[in-house]
């Protein structure tokens, strides 16, 4: 039996099962301090059938190289209390399993990838409370000096946008300072799903996020990127955001027509489907 952990800025998902396809049961706690959140899940773990190996799909950003000390601890971060937290060792030295670390992202593309069979190259990108990227090219998850933090690059400001500042504390209108929930909610004072489709604010966010698609497509070439997260619940935009990549591309990169923009095959458990994967 393998185990998995997901863990958002809000809730941890757990799960166990034989494989990653074959999920036995599943268990959400709240994210609350290092300590509180590693507790709560050893416990819940501790009653089910024992582990021989653990996958942990974390927040960032996270050490993710095997041979630095701080491999898997939380690296700086405003999360209160975790900022250089060992995240996998607490959870290695409570469950006595080797535990395998991966950013959130990066292993819901390894799930997505693997999901759909077909492609080697696919990028997951969640749009939500943050907006994160994660990237498998040929079947491997990205890393370089961290990993891949896509949500933070600058978009182009169309000329009739240029009033709002952005809710980024560290670079105001980055991508995730202008498109993620809280942007949103920030500049509209609601949620995308309560203005009709084609209003203002469905068409700057789209127009954002297609920019991120298109600049994914022409830099790294993935054949997919997979929408998820709370903001891609609203009606109409994934197919809006598909409609004016095409456009930013403007027929001009190979294998156009290959590019495509899609939900995620698996629904709410890409995360922890990565996570299980981790450990098998
Ligand atoms: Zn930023």
């Amino acid at each position: 039996m393998i185990g998995g952990i997901e863990a958002g800025g809000t809730k941890c998902v757990l799960a166990i099962g034989e494989s990653p396809e074959s999920i036995a049961a599943t268990h959400t706690i709240p994210t609350g301090s290092p300590d509180e959140t590693v507790a709560e899940a050893l416990v819940w773990f501790a009653a089910q059938p024992s582990l021989t190996a653990l996958g942990l799909a974390t927040f960032g950003p996270v050490g993710l190289d095997r041979n630095r000390a701080d491999y898997g601890h939380i690296l700086i971060t405003p999360k209160p209390g975790w900022s250089g937290f060992d995240f996998a060792g607490a959870l290695a030295d409570g469950l006595r399993v080797p535990v395998a670390v991966e950013t959130d992202v990066n292993a819901a593309a390894l799930a997505e990838a693997r999901a759909d069979g077909s492609v080697g190259s696919l990028a997951y990108m969640t749009v939500g409370t943050g907006i994160g990227v994660g990237l498998v090219i040929d079947g491997r998850c990205v890393h370089g000096a961290a990993h891949p933090e896509m949500g933070h690059y600058y978009p182009r400001r169309p000329a009739h946008d240029d009033g709002f500042a952005g809710v980024c504390p560290f670079h105001g209108d980055c991508l995730e300072g202008l498109a993620s929930g809280p942007a949103i909610l920030a500049r509209w004072g609601a949620t995308l799903s309560e203005f009709p489709e084609k209003s203002a604010a469905h068409e700057f966010v789209a127009h954002y996020l297609a920019q991120a698609c298109h600049t994914l497509f022409a830099t790294t070439s993935v054949e997919k990127v997979v929408l998820g997260g709370g903001v891609l619940q609203t009606p109409g935009l994934r197919e809006r955001i598909a409609e004016l990549a095409t456009d930013f591309d403007a027929g001009y990169l190979p294998g156009g027509k290959r590019h495509q923009i899609i939900a995620p095959r698996l629904g709410q458990m890409s995360g922890i489907t990565g996570a299980l994967i981790l450990a098998s």
